[in-house]
C-alpha cells in the first residue's frame, strides 16, 4: 500500500502542484494551507468549506501530522523545555524563552547532530536523521498549542535569546501566547537538512502559513560555507547566526571539525557576502571556554576577524556538564572580554545561561532525555 502523504512537508507551491495532481484547482491548496496553519486542523474533516467529496479524497491519500509534547520541563526563569517523541523510537527537544512578553522558541533540525564540535553535549550523540519539514513546523505548533493553554508569567528579565534590541520596531509587549523570534539553534545543524529546513522556512514566513516575519527567524551554523550561500539565495531575508567560538584556524579546527574543510577565512567571506538587508547584522555566536578562548588576545583577534561585517556578537559562558574537559570561564574573564568588544563599539550580549536548571541551556539539549529525568509531564 503506497503511505499517505504528509501535507505538512509541503510549502503553499508545493501543495498546489500535489492538488493539481489530482486534478484540483489551485484555490483548493490556499484553503487546505489555510486550515492547517491558521486552524491547526487535525484532520480533513474540520474542513467545512471544502466538499465532503474532497475531504474524503484527501483522506484517501494524505495525513496532516502533528507532534504533541510528551513532557515539559519548566526552568525557575519560565524557560520551557518541550520533548517531542518523532513515533521511531526517537525524539528532539524545542527550547521557549520568554524574555519581557515575547518568546523566542528554539526548534532541532536533527535528531542528533554529524558536526561533533567538542564542546557540544547534542554532538556527542551523532547524528541518526534528519528531521523533516513536517516534523520542524510541527514543534513550532506543538508549542503554540501549548502557550494559548498555559501562557508563561511576564518574567522582567535581561535580552537572551534573538532579540537584543538592535532592530527592534518597538511593537509593545505581546499576547503570552505568541510566538515573536524562531532560533533554529535546537539540536542539529540547520544547514546540514537544507533539503527539509528551506520548506520549513517558507511555511514559517508564509503570510498564508504560520505568518512569522523573516527578520524574526534566525538560522546558526557551525559554518558549512557552499550551504550558507545556498540559504542566502533561497531566503535572502532570514537572519544569520555563527558558532565562531575561535579566533584561530588552529583552535577551531580542534574544538570544531567543519573548520578543517572551511576555515575562518573562507567562512568569513561567506559571512561577509551573506545576503542582510537593511541595518541587520550578522550574530556571532562565541562559547566561552575558560583558558581556552577567553582571554583579551581572543577578543583583540575576534574583533579583527569580524570588523569588516555588520556584526553583534553573544558570548555564552560555558557550562560545565559531564564528559566533557572544559571550564566555565571566569567571571572576571567574561567582564573584561565583554568590556573590551563594547568599548570598541561593538553590540554584545552576554548570555546569561537561561534554563540552565533544566539542562536547556545551549549545547546541553538532549543529555537529561537519556536519563529520563523529566519532572513535570503533560497530560492531555
Ligand atoms: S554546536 Fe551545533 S553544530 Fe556543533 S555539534 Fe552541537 S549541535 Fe552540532
Amino acid at each position: 500500500m503506497t503511505p499517505k502523504t504528509d501535507l505538512k512537508n509541503f510549502t503553499l507551491p508545493a501543495l498546489e502542484q500535489f492538488l493539481k495532481g489530482h486534478g484540483k484547482e489551485r484555490f483548493r491548496a490556499l484553503q487546505v494551507f489555510k486550515w492547517i496553519y491558521q486552524q491547526d486542523a487535525h484532520g480533513f474533516d474540520e474542513m467545512t468549506n471544502i466538499s465532503k467529496a474532497l475531504r474524503a479524497e484527501l483522506a484517501e491519500t494524505a495525513i496532516i501530522s502533528n507532534l504533541e509534547s510528551e513532557a515539559i520541563e519548566e526552568g525557575s526563569d519560565g524557560t520551557r523545555k518541550y520533548l517531542f517523541n518523532l513515533g521511531d523510537g526517537h525524539a528532539v527537544e524545542s527550547v521557549l524563552i520568554p524574555i519581557e512578553g515575547r518568546n523566542t522558541l528554539c526548534i532541532s533540525s536533527q535528531v542528533g547532530c554529524a558536526m561533533a564540535c567538542e564542546f557540544c553535549l547534542t554532538g556527542t550523540f551523532k547524528l541518526t536523521r534528519n528531521l523533516t519539514t513536517a516534523e520542524i513546523v510541527n514543534q513550532i505548533m506543538a508549542v503554540k498549542r501549548d502557550l494559548v493553554r498555559n501562557p508563561p508569567a511576564l518574567l522582567a528579565d535581561v535580552a537572551d535569546g534573538g532579540d537584543d534590541g538592535e532592530d527592534s520596531d518597538d511593537e509593545g509587549p505581546e499576547s503570552p501566547a505568541a510566538i515573536r523570534n524562531i532560533v533554529l539553534m535546537g539540536m542539529g545543524e540547520p544547514l546540514h537538512n537544507l533539503d527539509n529546513v528551506i520548506p520549513a522556512i517558507q511555511i514559517m514566513i508564509d503570510g498564508n502559513g504560520l505568518q512569522l516575519s523573516n527578520r524574526r527567524v534566525t538560522v546558526s551554523t557551525c559554518g558549512l560555507v557552499p550551504e550558507m550561500s545556498r540559504l542566502g539565495r533561497e531566503i535572502p531575508n532570514v537572519n544569520l547566526a555563527v558558532s565562531l567560538n575561535a579566533t584561530t584556524d588552529e583552535l577551531r579546527n580542534r574544538i570544531m571539525p567543519v573548520n578543517r574543510s572551511y576555515p575562518l577565512k573562507e567562512l568569513l567571506k561567506a559571512c561577509k557576502e551573506f545576503p542582510l538587508p537593511g541595518r541587520r547584522k550578522v550574530t556571532f555566536e562565541y562559547v566561552m571556554l575558560g583558558g581556552i578562548n577567553d582571554t583579551l588576545e581572543d577578543a583583540k583577534r575576534l574583533l579583527k576577524l569580524i570588523s569588516d561585517i555588520p556584526n553583534k556578537v553573544n558570548l555564552i559562558p560555558f557550562n560545565e556538564h559531564e564528559g566533557c574537559e572544559f571550564k566555565a570561564p571566569t567571571r572576571a574573564a567574561i567582564d573584561a572580554f565583554h568590556k573590551y568588544l563594547i568599548d570598541r563599539h561593538v553590540t554584545v550580549i552576554t548570555r546569561d545561561s537561561r534554563g540552565g536548571d533544566i539542562s536547556a541551556a545551549c549545547g546541553q539539549l538532549k543529555g537529561k532525555l537519556e536519563n529520563k529525568e523529566i519532572v513535570e509531564t503533560q497530560s492531555n
